[in-house]
């Protein structure tokens, strides 16, 4: 059980996890926090939160779980900024999409404390944004890694799994390069390719003509393209290594079936299309059986 929750960034991951553990009855209180006041009153409205604050200072007074729920990008001057505040046993947590990077911000932001620090990070979101979109089931049956580091303290772990599981989550442990390589190539590498290819229509002199043409492929294949811009800059910037390996990988793919097309080689490519149809055939039946 929390009894203060202290919610730093109240958008759709920050906003689903207060209103689940609402749900469980898991938390007492939960206290907002952003940069955008417009947002957190909408967030007290919906219940999302009991009250926000305006200081990161008075927003974690007294916490005794903070959850770090914005941008990566912000968070190494967040966990900098509410340092000195924090309570002596309270534990701090994020949902960020990359470890390594935050990791290292933590260590260096929270010195003695950083032993209560647990990297989580939820496998579960949409491409929506803000408050609006949260909703109580979001975790519900999905993934939570954590990877926690030889420091960290087996309370603060307890406390941070039992508060996933209490939202419905399956909580896994993981170690940090291998959470960045595997998110890298089933998360960041399509979110990149999504942008990339409504970019590069969007260049196209004839785009109207053919946006009017997008049907069902078009719209599965991109819809993660409608995901926040700065969530995703940073997230390139923070898994930089992994994310342009998997792009050098996906390169050498795309060359080859340029060589297929090009040479009318049907033999190849129809092999590659059966491959690739095995795999996510393999991929949807795996993911019926877990639900
Ligand atoms: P979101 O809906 O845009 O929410 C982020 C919230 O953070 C916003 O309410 C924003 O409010 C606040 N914020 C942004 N910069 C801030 C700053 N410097 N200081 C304080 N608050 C700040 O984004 P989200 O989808 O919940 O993503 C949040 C985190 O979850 C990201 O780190 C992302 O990598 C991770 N994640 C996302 C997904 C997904 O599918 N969306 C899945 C798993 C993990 P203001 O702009 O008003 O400050």
């Amino acid at each position: 059980m929390i009894n203060r929750l202290t919610l730093i960034g109240v958008g759709l991951i920050g906003g689903s996890l207060a209103r689940a553990l609402r749900d469980a009855g898991h938390v007492q209180e939960i206290v907002g926090y952003g940069r955008g006041l417009a947002n957190l009153q909408r967030a007290v409205e919906l219940g999302v939160v009991d009250r926000i604050e305006t200081s990161l200072a008075a927003a974690v007074n007294g916490a005794d779980m903070v959850v770090l729920a914005t941008p990566v990008g912000a968070m190494a001057e967040i966990l900098g900024a509410i340092a000195p505040y924090l309570a002596k046993d309270a534990v701090v947590t994020d949902v960020g999409s990359v470890k390594g990077a935050v990791v290292t911000a933590a260590r260096a932001a929270l010195g003695g404390r950083f032993s209560n620090f647990v990297p989580g990070h939820p496998i579960a979101g949409t491409e929506r944004s803000g408050v609006e979109s949260s909703f109580a089931s979001l975790y519900v049956g999905r993934r939570v890694v954590l990877t926690p580091l030889p420091e960290t303290r087996p309370e603060a772990l307890a406390r941070v799994r039992a508060m996933w599981q209490a939202a419905g989550a399956d909580v896994v442990d993981m170690s940090i390069e291998h959470h960045d390589q595997v998110l890298a190539a089933t998360s960041h590498l399509p979110h990149l390719l999504a942008y990339a290819l409504v970019d590069m229509l969007a260049q196209l002199n004839d785009r109207h003509e053919i946006f009017s043409y997008a049907a069902g492929g078009f719209r599965d294949f991109t819809r993660i393209a409608s995901s926040d811009p700065v969530m995703w800059r940073d997230i390139s910037l923070a898994n930089r290594d992994a994310i342009v390996e998997m792009l050098k990988r996906y390169r050498t793919e795309l060359d080859g079936l340029i060589k297929a097309v090009a040479a009318g080689n049907g033999g190849s490519l129809q092999e590659l299309f059966a491959r690739a149809k095995a795999a996510r055939d393999a991929l949807m039946q795996n993911d019926q059986k877990k639900d």
